[in-house]
């Protein structure tokens, strides 16, 4: 029997096809060599972001499977963007890229989305020849994962494939043709396209005014990694069961990935709410599991032909825009779009375009805000914060550019420029004399997700011969790792080469408890939300027994702690009496800068 890799109906995108005649194909060869995977229907229209990648491993070639091969596929939305050494072939009807002729090729920079897909992964492609037929059916998916915990995402033809002929346009039945441009395959429901067809139509049939809104699921690659993917897909098709079911929503869609959108009547305001969070909490958990919670990240945008919102942007960019804005753990939130949003976004743009210019023109300063010991009042080191003097004037606060710039991984740049600075000021404080005390640095979760992370770190604080305990790594609590393990890998090795860690904004984020013990955790910095609560109110209100409780924990776990904000005496009092560790806030000090902050030093020296 003969299993084909073939090609499926995939607009703008161009497709490595090759060919399997292996007796059982990857069924066969995963169960024999203990390899997960799962099949699906759907999957190759969801590849990474804009490129999927084939791995085969070594262990393959070598176990006798020689003829298998596998199919890769490289979208790329701008097609001139392949990398250089894939030799292009023309195939009429399809764009294919022919890399047969390759043996091992590196592919780099893989997108680092997909879970655990932090290594480089080597393409091995056997002698094949490449190998289409063309077809619009969706393949099978098979996942396998490897040893070395890389995920791959690899489309199997069915085995009942129809044939050529029987799939040639001209044969297909107008219905055929329509459900496949209008449905989605996982579930049966209306697609984007469909979707945008009925926006576009709005204006035509006098839907003048209507909310469109846009959603997906938060944390969603924790449900498919918890409970897999049919448990997923069912979920998909319970979600589009209810939107079909709701006579508010005039249209719906399931849109790429977990999104899904909707064109909603026009109604009052507090009315679409109400709706929207009873919608959102009737999908508040998974059907197959009730004991599991689902939360929601869901963008606004309310059209008005006669008012309306400039015409730059389209709706969906906008709803999308309001939903990246939802970044909570642990609740559904809803972000109506406003001007405001737009205006931030393209700030940052303008922002994003200037820093390489800001960095070499020294605007980007670090501040340091020094941190105390409660019970005696001593400084006890500081947190670096980088401050950016805006056009020699005014200074930008890091909330118009961090949070922007943390989307799309800019903040790698700023993050080592700030350890840099740092690094070369205790070089200078050495040669001084002075008292060292260590000083922390944010590490955004961008930079946790790079696989050369220690590499860089270490290459930076040794260059400048900086002992590894004196820098303080801090780090947030987020459900963007949907491997734990991971996560828990990476502190282990910047523990492991000496380096303190602290937990940052403690408190706010996900499953913070649970977390605690399994990480190599030196420090938590009970978030300032907490703090602000203290000595304000009713004696032991709600955030004061939080931060009472936090640092009892902390304390049994041997971990240290750290109040983040305070800024009066009250507070710092009862912290003081309740064993925190340190303090940052106000009360002693805001964020100065760095030969401030040497002063400090200086008086420490000398014993005040
Ligand atoms: P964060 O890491 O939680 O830093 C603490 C923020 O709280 C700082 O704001 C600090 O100025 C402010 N703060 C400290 N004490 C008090 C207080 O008593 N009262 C009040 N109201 N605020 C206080 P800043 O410098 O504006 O930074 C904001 C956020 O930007 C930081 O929050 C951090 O998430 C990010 N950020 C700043 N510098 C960097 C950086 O170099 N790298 C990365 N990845 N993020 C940075
Ligand atoms: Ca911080
Ligand atoms: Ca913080």
């Amino acid at each position: 029997m003969e299993l084909h890799w073939e090609k499926a109906y995939k607009p703008k995108r161009k497709l490595y096809v090759l060919r399997t005649v292996a007796a059982n194909g990857y069924e066969e060869f995963c169960n024999e060599n203990g390899y997960d995977w799962h099949i699906r229907f759907d999957s190759i229209y969801r590849p990474l972001s804009n490129r999927a990648l084939f791995y085969m491993p070594e262990k393959m070639t070598e176990s006798g499977y020689s003829r298998l091969c596998g199919g890769l596929e490289l979208g790329y939305s701008d097609m001139d963007k392949l990398p250089a050494d894939c030799v292009s072939v023309t195939i009429p009807g399809f764009d294919v890229v022919d890399i047969s002729g390759f043996d091992v090729a590196l592919m780099e920079d893989i997108p680092r989305l997909m879970a655990n897909a932090y290594s480089y992964a080597k393409l091995y492609i056997e002698n094949e020849k490449l190998h289409v037929v063309s077809n619009h059916k969706l393949p099978y998916v098979c996942y396998m994962e490897s040893a070395n915990s890389l995920k791959v995402e690899i489309p199997v033809w069915s085995k009942k494939t129809k044939t050529e002929e029987m799939l040639t346009l001209d044969n297909m039945s107008k219905r055929d043709l329509y459900e496949l441009a209008y449905r989605d395959s996982t579930t049966g429901f209306y697609n984007w396209t469909w979707l945008k067809a009925k926006l576009e139509q709005c204006e035509y049939i006098g839907l003048d005014r209507f909310v469109f809104a846009k959603f997906d699921i938060k944390s969603f690659k924790l449900v498919n990694n918890i409970f897999g993917r049919e448990v997923a897909r069912e979920l998909f098709r319970h979600i589009c069961d209810v939107l079909g079911h709701k006579d508010w929503i005039l249209y719906a869609a399931k849109c790429e990935k977990d999104n899904f959108a909707m064109i909603i009547k026009d109604m009052p305001e507090e009315k679409l709410y109400n709706h929207l969070y009873s919608l959102f909490e009737e999908l508040g958990e998974l059907p197959s599991n009730h004991k599991y919670k689902l939360f929601y990240s869901c963008g606004i945008v309310a059209y008005d032909e006669n008012e309306t919102i400039n015409t730059d942007m389209r709706i969906e960019d906008m709803a999308a825009m309001a939903q990246n804005l939802c970044i909570k753990n642990n609740v559904t939130e809803l972000k109506l779009y406003t001007e405001e949003m737009k205006h931030r976004y393209v700030m940052a743009q303008k922002y994003k375009v200037e820093l390489p210019y800001a960095i070499e023109n020294e605007d980007l300063v670090v501040y340091l805000q020094p941190k105390y010991n409660p019970q005696n009042d001593k400084l006890t080191g500081a947190e670096a914060l980088i401050r950016w003097f805006y056009k020699g004037g005014d200074i930008l606060s890091p909330q118009y550019f961090v949070p922007q710039f943390e989307s799309d991984g800019t903040i790698d740049i700023i993050d080592r420029y700030v350890l840099r600075q740092v690094c070369k000021k205790f070089a200078e404080w050495k040669v001084l004399g002075l008292p060292l005390f260590p000083i922390s640095v944010n590490l955004s979760r961008h930079q946790i997700a790079r696989p050369d992370l220690i590499y860089i770190l270490c290459d930076i604080v040794d260059e400048y011969g900086v002992p590894h305990e004196l820098i303080d790594f801090e780090i947030t609590e987020s459900a963007e790792f949907s491997d734990m393990s991971y996560l828990i890998g990476v502190l282990n090795d910047i523990k492991a080469q000496g380096f303190k860690i602290s937990m940052d904004d403690f408190g706010t984020g996900y499953s913070c408890l649970g977390l605690l013990k399994d990480m190599p955790l030196d420090i938590i910095k009970i978030d300032k939300s907490f703090i602000d609560g203290i000595a304000v109110g009713e004696v032991n209100n709600k955030d004061m027994l939080m931060a009472k409780d936090i640092l009892t924990i902390a304390n049994h776990l041997g971990i240290k702690s750290l109040a983040e904000g305070v800024e009066t005496f009250e507070q710092k009092e009862y912290l003081k009496e309740w064993g925190c560790h340190y303090i940052q806030g106000y009360y002693y000090s805001k964020p100065i800068p760095i030969a401030d902050y040497e002063y400090l030093l200086k008086k420490a020296a000398l014993g005040n």
